[in-house]
């Protein structure tokens, strides 16, 4: 058993089948062969019957003046009733032959028996040799004497055998074909796995860009095909933002790194001596300092953002209420702007945890400080809307460019990458707050005029409370 589940697919398969075949094409064929057997056996006993039933016929007719001289003078009445491979006899009660006739029948079969009392049947076996016998009482010059039907049923058996050796010869030649037909089905079958296999040792030895070839049939296996091919596109895909984005992060640490350095090369030939460029080079390093450590801590963030697990029993927030704290902390340490907030009429809970909501509105309401150079005015909105809420976030400043829109949700990606660094922006708090949306199945949607203003919505999906 052990060997036949570690046997190959296609061993399987062949072996499977095979017995399949060779079992359902036994039992069909035993039954076939019974059938057959007992309807021609059924009608060799009639025709015996029929014999004994002429001749009883016959010498009852006779009854009750038969004689044994009469008997034997019917010797040719009996010669013409007679047929191939079948004797008859007549005998008296003792058992001693009156009349024998004799056509092609083994001696073998040479049976006697005593007066009989009623009708009797006999299979008779000798060697290889199978006989029906069939015996009738009649009365002879008053006493019981019997007439004796022997049926050597040579052709019967003759006919049977071959019957038998054909189905058997059959039999084999099915197995022999099944397991044929087995092994080049599953070779079919399994070529598409072979090749599964042997793409992806390929894969493993030159790497991701192979894919296995489209198959025609629309069946199991092309599906297989397809979803081993679309995997390796994600999995592609997967690795080359992920190349990309150590690029695009390197590329980031390395401005503020060359600018560091220059100032502490700046520094060491010439800002010993001169105090103003020893404040001023220390100044920009701290700069430059701080913002490295900004871009070190955004990219922890968005890093973070990627691994959220939503569980299901996480926190549960009011919206208006904890919207309305952010806002009021921000414009605590923004008193240049006013931030008008606008709660809905009614609680409205939303399924995050207070933390995450307060980093994503903070990133809106940064960006809409940092991106409003004159008008200073931002208004925070709380609408409902059937099964969803919105946060709605204005700002009157520079907005975006409508082909801009769609990239500003890229990682480093910024609008003018000059005003965004002085700033302080490093192009990641909207791709954070993308990411943290979609792990709580939120949307973040803007809307906004280049030189008019911004309108970013962030839609929640709304969680009823039962009070
Ligand atoms: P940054 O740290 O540069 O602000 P973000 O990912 O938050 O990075 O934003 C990406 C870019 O989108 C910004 O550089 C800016 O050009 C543009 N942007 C974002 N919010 C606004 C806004 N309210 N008004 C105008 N431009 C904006």
């Amino acid at each position: 058993m052990k060997r036949f589940r570690n046997a190959s697919l296609k061993w399987k398969f062949m072996i499977l089948s095979s017995v399949t075949i060779f079992v359902s094409f036994f039992l069909f064929t035993f039954l076939q062969y019974h059938i057959v057997y007992n309807w021609m056996l059924k009608q060799e006993e009639k025709m015996v019957g029929k014999t004994l039933e002429e001749l009883v016929a016959f010498y009852d007719e006779k009854s009750p003046g038969l004689t044994k001289a009469s008997i034997r003078k019917s010797h040719s009445f009996i010669e013409a009733l007679n047929e191939k491979n079948q004797r008859i006899t007549v005998m008296d009660e003792a058992g001693r032959v009156i009349a024998d006739v004799s056509n092609d029948v083994s001696p073998s079969f040479n049976v006697r028996d005593k007066a009989i009392k009623k009708r009797e049947r006999q299979h008779y076996y000798v060697d290889n040799d199978h006989a029906i016998i069939m015996r009738a009482p009649v009365m002879i010059e008053g006493k019981k004497g019997t007439i004796q039907v022997v049926r050597q049923l040579e052709r019967f058996d003759q006919i049977t055998n071959a019957f038998f050796t054909i189905m058997t010869f059959f039999g084999m030649g099915a197995v022999v074909i099944s397991s044929l037909l087995g092994w080049l089905i599953s070779k079919q079958f399994l070529a598409p796995i072979n090749d599964l296999t042997r793409m992806m040792k390929s894969i493993k030895r030159k790497g991701f860009q192979q894919r296995m070839e489209k198959r025609d049939a629309k069946d199991e296996l092309s599906e297989l095909t397809n979803m081993f091919n679309g995997m390796m596109d994600e999995i592609e895909g997967a690795f080359e933002q992920q190349k990309q984005f150590v690029e695009d992060a390197s590329h980031e640490f390395r401005t503020p790194i060359a600018v560091l350095e220059g100032h502490l090369r700046l520094l060491k030939r010439w800002g010993k001596q001169d105090p103003v460029i020893l404040e001023e080079s220390l100044d920009a390093a701290l700069y430059e300092t701080n913002r490295l450590k900004h871009l070190v801590l955004e990219l922890l963030e968005l890093s973070r953002a990627e691994n959220i697990r939503v569980v299901t029993d996480e926190e549960v927030i009011e919206l208006n209420e904890t919207a309305g704290k952010i806002v009021k902390n921000v414009a605590a340490v923004q008193p240049h702007f006013t931030i008008d907030f606008h709660p809905y009429r009614t609680p409205l809970y939303i399924r995050i945890t207070e933390h995450h909501f307060s980093q994503i509105l903070m990133i809106v309401l940064d960006n809409a400080i940092k991106y409003s150079p004159m008008e200073k005015w931002i208004r925070v909105e709380i609408t409902d809307d059937e099964d969803k809420v919105d946060v709605l976030v204005s700002d009157w400043g520079i907005g975006i460019s409508a082909e801009e829109i769609g990239k500003v949700f890229q990682r480093f990606y910024r609008v003018d990458k000059a005003r965004s660094r002085e700033k302080g922006g490093s192009g990641l708090g909207l791709a954070i707050a993308k990411k943290m949306m979609e792990k709580y199945n939120g949307r973040i949607d803007i809307l906004s005029r280049e030189e008019k203003g911004t309108t970013v919505k962030l839609s929640f999906p709304k969680e009823e409370m039962s009070q």
